[in-house]
């Protein structure tokens, strides 16, 4: 996606992780890692972005995602309001578009954007203004970039940044999933070993996503020797009835219990982007167990976005 980057090759706006040239995809996760030891401390607050508002413009529910960003932007010293759409005008009627007008009127110059509908990021990031950047915290089922880049810095600091050598596996209703959207262009662009993905067939997309993955509906076969198990939540609202037989299937079928874990590799990593439907996707045992790194994940999205906010708009 060109509209991403200006004529000179630099971010203008982050809609995808799709085409992301890998140099500013790397840049990111070193900048990020780089603020990561100092990002939770209270000391760690910087100026960069003193003087510049943003806004978080959510059209959809979220708490880790609206919340990293509010902090992030805090620690870099901005501005920032947020928007929530069922208090606002935009119950009258108001589009997101004018939204974004009106507040850019007010001299808000990021905007972070999550919207049910696939390509309402890069809709706005269109029609924005000269100054303005516009940065997806998640479109329909499309992509969800920073969590694709928090994703990755966690596997890197896990199991180094060389990941021609990981196998690693992506589990669930991949078909509504926009993190395993951004997770599988993150993957291919780090030059990942294997990447498998796993679901019942009625949750696997057939757009052409999954090109260059393992596929498969054996949950344990697509198990043994994994390196990193990244579990997705059942996006049930997104999904069309009967998709899924039942609930209790789905946990027998493809539901990680330590048990099934043991089949991966004996140092395996466990990831889940939140929010956790706990006894369905995963257990409580993996996901609060001493392979899970579900809550590094969400320290991380602070750094990233951070990083993020910082090369966009300082
Ligand atoms: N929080 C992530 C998203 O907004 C994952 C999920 O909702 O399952 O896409």
């Amino acid at each position: 996606m060109t509209l991403q980057l200006d004529s000179d090759g630099h971010l203008r706006h982050l809609l995808t992780l799709d085409g992301l040239p890998r140099e500013i995809l790397v840049r990111l996760l070193d900048r990020a890692g780089q603020i990561r030891d100092t990002a939770l401390g209270r000391t760690c607050k910087r100026n960069s972005l003193v003087g510049t508002t943003i806004c978080t413009l959510f059209f959809e529910p979220s708490t880790r995602t609206r919340s990293s960003f509010q902090i992030a932007a805090q620690r870099l010293g901005a501005d920032i309001i947020n928007f929530e759409a069922s208090t606002s005008s935009a119950r009258k009627g108001e589009t997101a578009l004018d939204t974004l007008r009106n507040l850019e009127a007010m001299g808000v110059r990021g905007f972070v954007v999550r919207h049910a509908e696939d390509g309402a990021a890069e809709m706005l990031a269109t029609h924005a203004g000269e100054g303005t950047t516009v940065i997806n915290a998640g479109d329909g089922r499309s992509a969800h970039p920073t969590q694709g880049l928090l994703d990755a810095l966690t596997i890197r600091q896990a199991k180094g940044p060389d990941f021609s050598k990981l196998k690693v596996l992506i589990v669930g209703d991949v078909k509504h999933s926009r993190v395993a959207r951004s997770d599988l262009h993150a993957l291919h662009t780090l030059g990942t070993g294997e990447i498998r993905v796993c679901g019942p067939q009625s949750l696997l997309p057939d757009d052409g996503v999954l090109k260059g993955c393992v596929v498969g509906d054996d949950f344990d076969a697509m198990l043994e020797d994994a390196d990193v198990v990244m579990m997705l939540r059942l996006q049930r609202e997104r999904m069309e009835e009967g998709l899924v037989s039942s609930l209790d299937d789905y946990h027998r079928d493809y539901g990680l219990t330590v048990q099934r874990l043991r089949r991966a590799a004996a140092d395996a990593v466990v990831l889940h982007p939140g929010p956790i439907n706990r006894g369905i996707e995963i257990t409580d045992e993996v996901a609060d167990g001493p392979q899970s790194l579900v809550l590094r994940q969400v320290s991380n999205g602070v750094a990233i976005r951070m990083a993020v906010l910082e090369t966009l708009l300082a």
